[in-house]
């Protein structure tokens, strides 16, 4: 009989990781249980599609269900029964498994506020996690004057930037006295908050919201310093926590998130745990590229097409995604050991900031017009040592050795290039993929997946299927 895999969690780590057991294993029946009633999407993309700079048909994934996999949406599994191997689901199915999959993913943290019960958040006041929050959020921003966001990392940035992209006043509520403490500094934070207000979005830095009031009118946020600031909607993005729930009432081993092997196993050999709802070395990833690096290990592992593939962390580099901005962050520039470039020029709001350890780049910050973003990406996600001008990744001058600024020309690329870093997707395997037969970008695309993720290197992939189009392929890389 063939191997039954049950995925839990239809997001971007399940999608993907049934696309990779239908692409290894034919001998598995594969079957997907997803609690949100739509096809599979790619979350990160929400952001654009907030913005207005893309429609809903584009965030759809590419899905395989009804070729050797089941799938089925609208369906929340309720319960593992691990000693009968079978999960239970919300429509009173029992489904069985020989492997089980948690897929899980986060939900959107809500904080404790008087005003705002988790449960029955008021209509103007909404999360920013799923397809249905987005459109919640589009439909309101199209009658409302003035929008509020609470946090200002990464995602309620992009949230902002997006609102004001619509044309709303938006205000941005920041406990801490810097924007993005995550990711980077003082000085970083308020050079962003500068450019920020050029594009319409005001911050609020270093107050606590105290109080809620909405009704079908609008939003009343109370602040920690005496102030109130009213709004036609409340967008939440106050982090995620991982969706734990499943795991620990089966009574698997669960932290912060559930605690996952280099195997990607759970404290039960009979189920994985992949993506955002993972702890894998202590650590929670909440990106895409691990998510999906995980999701490669298991199907590889359970298809038996490498028993011994092991997920290995890499580098983490944080981009946003918002018009008219530029922001690449990457380790923890404010700590550790190490010799500290940094570039600030306040009028055009350009802020380079760079950790160099042993030779090798530690850790970066770079805010703005930074020619050598690329080049400063490579060295860090590759490990190599650092031009002894250390000018040229700064400014970006004419950087020697490995080091080359990947827009300038693909042909000077190195082939180990990392150039779809959601993917991890080389140059090396574009070339590849083209010399194998696919001569088209929709081909290339098709078949490395470069720039189906945050879509941040779609120029770049497009840059390098052109050149090789126009270049004899038994010539290229001679
Ligand atoms: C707006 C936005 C922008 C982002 N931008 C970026 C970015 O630029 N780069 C990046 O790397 N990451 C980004 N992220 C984070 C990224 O989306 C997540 O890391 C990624 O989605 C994790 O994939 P996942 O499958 O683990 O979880 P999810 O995509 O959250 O999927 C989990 C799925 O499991 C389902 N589920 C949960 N419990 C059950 C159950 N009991 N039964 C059935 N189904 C269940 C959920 O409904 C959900 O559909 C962004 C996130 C958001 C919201």
């Amino acid at each position: 009989m063939n191997e039954r895999v049950v995925v839990v969690g239809n997001g971007m780590a399940g999608s993907r990781l049934a696309t990779e057991l239908h692409a290894r294993g034919e001998d598995l029946k594969v079957t997907v249980l997803g609690a949100e009633p739509h096809r599979a999407y790619n979350r990160i993309m929400l952001s654009s599609l907030l913005a207005g700079k893309i429609s809903e048909p584009d965030v759809e994934l590419a899905e395989v269900a009804g070729r050797g996999v089941d799938l089925l949406t609208g369906v929340t599994v309720t319960g593992i029964d691990r000693p009968t191997r079978q999960v239970l689901t919300d429509d009173g199915d029992r489904i069985p498994y020989d492997h089980l999959v948690l897929a899980t993913g986060s939900r959107a943290a809500v904080p404790t506020l008087p005003g705002l019960d988790p449960l029955r958040l008021p209509e103007r006041v909404i999360p920013f996690r799923t397809l249905d929050d987005c459109r919640r959020i589009i439909a309101l921003a199209g009658h409302a004057r003035r929008a509020l966001v609470l946090g200002g990392g990464l995602l309620g940035l992009e949230a902002a930037r997006g609102l004001a992209a619509r044309g709303l006043d938006v205000g941005v509520v920041h406990r801490v006295p810097y924007l993005m403490e995550r990711q980077l500094d003082p000085a970083a934070g308020a050079m962003l908050a500068g450019t920020l207000t050029g594009l319409g979005v005001t911050t609020h830095l270093a107050v606590t919201p105290t109080a809620v009031e909405a009704d079908a009118c609008g939003v009343r946020l109370a602040l920690s310093d005496g102030r109130s600031l009213d709004a036609d909607l409340l967008l939440l993005a106050c982090g995620v926590r991982p969706d734990t729930t499943l795991a620990a009432a089966a009574g698997l081993a669960v932290e912060r998130g559930v605690l996952v092997d280099d195997r990607l196993l759970t404290s039960d050999r009979r189920i994985s745990a992949v993506g955002d709802c993972a702890q894998h070395q202590g650590t929670l990833t909440g990106l895409v590229a691990p998510a999906w690096a995980q999701a490669r290990v298991v199907a590889q592992v359970l298809t038996g097409q490498d028993p011994l593939a092991r997920y290995q962390p890499r580098p983490v580099v944080t981009r946003l995604k918002a018009a008219g901005i530029d922001l690449a962050a990457m380790g923890d520039p404010t700590g550790g050991p190490g010799e500290e470039l940094t570039f600030v020029d306040p009028a055009r709001g350009t802020y380079a900031r760079l950790r160099i350890h042993d030779e090798r780049l530690a850790a970066a910050i770079l805010l703005g017009d930074n020619p050598s973003v690329g080049a400063v990406i490579q060295l860090f996600d590759r490990g190599q040592p650092v031009p002894a001008d250390r000018r040229a990744l700064l400014l970006g001058r004419a950087v020697g050795g490995a080091v080359a600024a990947p827009a300038a020309s693909p042909a000077l690329m190195p082939d180990a290039t990392t150039v779809c870093q959601c993917n991890t997707v080389s140059k090396g395997a574009l070339v590849h993929c083209w010399r194998g037969g696919a001569r088209t970008l929709d081909a290339v695309v098709g078949q490395t997946r470069a720039g189906t993720g945050c879509g941040s290197c779609r120029d770049a992939v497009t840059g390098i299927v052109d050149w090789l189009s126009r270049t004899d392929p038994v010539e290229v890389g001679q």
